[in-house]
C-alpha cells in the first residue's frame, strides 16, 4: 500500500514536471514566432535603419560607442567629427592630455568617466593588443568603458560575430512592451532575447528597435500609428 502510494506520488511529480516543461517550451516557441514576425514587419516598415554613429576604422567605432552611452548618436557624430581628426590611433588616446580630452567630449555627458575610459582603453589596446581592437568578447571586456552591449556591437559590426544581443535603452523598452521579456537588467534581457531571436538577427534586432523607438515607440508610444499594434503586447 505504502509502495503504491509512493509510486503514485512519483508519477504525479513526473507528470507535473513534464507539463511545466511543455508549457515553457510552448511559451518560448510563441515568443520566437512573435519576435520573428515583429522583425519581419519592422524590416518592411523601415527600408533603412539609423542614423547611427559614423565611423571608418575599428577604433573609431569603439570610441563612438563608448561616447554614445547616455548620449544621442547625432551628438556623438558632432563631437567625433573633430575628435577623429586629432586622435587616429590607440597611442593617441593613450597619450591624450586628460583635461583637453574632457573638453573635447564634454557635450556627450559623463565626460570625466568617458575621457578616462578612452585614455585607459587606448593604453590597453596599445600595450596588450598591438594597437588593434580585440576580436573576442573576453578581451573586449578588459577595456575600460566597454560593457557587454558595446562588446556585442563591436563584434557584430566589425567582425560579423553574433555572440550576443546588444541591449540599449530602446531595445530594453521595446522588448518589454512587445511582451518578449520582463528582465530587470540589460544583461538578463540579452540572455532571454538571445534564446528567442536568430543569432543572425541580433544586430538587426538592436538597430530596428532603435529606429522604431525613435520614430514611433518613444516615451509616449503612438500605438494607433504603429505597424506592430496587432502583435505587440503593449506592456507600457
Ligand atoms: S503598439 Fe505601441 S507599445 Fe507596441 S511597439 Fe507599437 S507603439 Fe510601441
Amino acid at each position: 500500500m505504502y509502495r503504491k502510494f509512493i509510486r503514485c506520488i512519483r508519477i504525479t511529480i513526473l507528470v507535473c514536471f513534464v507539463n511545466i516543461d511543455v508549457l515553457c517550451h510552448n511559451l518560448i516557441m510563441n515568443k520566437k514566432e512573435n519576435a520573428a514576425k515583429i522583425l519581419q514587419l519592422l524590416k518592411k516598415e523601415y527600408p533603412k535603419t539609423g542614423p547611427f554613429i559614423e565611423w571608418t576604422t575599428s577604433l573609431e567605432l569603439l570610441v563612438g560607442i563608448i561616447l554614445s552611452a547616455q548620449c544621442t548618436d547625432e551628438r556623438v557624430n558632432m563631437v567625433t567629427e573633430d575628435l577623429f581628426k586629432k586622435y587616429k590611433t590607440s597611442q593617441d588616446y593613450a597619450n591624450a592630455d586628460i583635461e583637453a580630452l574632457e573638453k573635447e567630449i564634454y557635450s556627450t555627458g559623463f565626460y570625466k568617466s568617458k575621457s578616462k575610459a578612452l585614455k585607459e582603453t587606448g593604453q590597453i589596446i596599445t600595450e596588450d593588443f598591438n594597437g588593434e581592437v580585440p576580436d573576442n568578447l573576453d578581451d573586449l571586456l578588459k577595456l575600460r568603458g566597454v560593457s557587454h552591449k558595446t562588446a556585442y556591437l563591436v563584434l557584430a559590426k566589425l567582425y560579423g560575430k553574433n555572440e550576443g544581443l546588444a541591449v540599449d535603452t530602446h531595445v530594453f523598452r521595446l522588448s518589454k512592451r512587445f511582451g518578449l521579456s520582463d528582465a530587470r537588467t540589460p544583461i538578463k534581457m540579452s540572455k532571454e532575447l538571445s534564446a528567442i531571436i536568430d543569432p543572425k538577427d541580433y544586430l538587426n534586432w538592436n538597430e530596428y528597435c532603435i529606429t522604431h523607438g525613435r520614430a514611433i515607440c518613444g516615451r509616449k508610444p503612438k500605438c494607433n500609428e504603429c505597424v506592430l499594434k496587432n502583435i505587440c503586447a503593449k506592456k507600457i
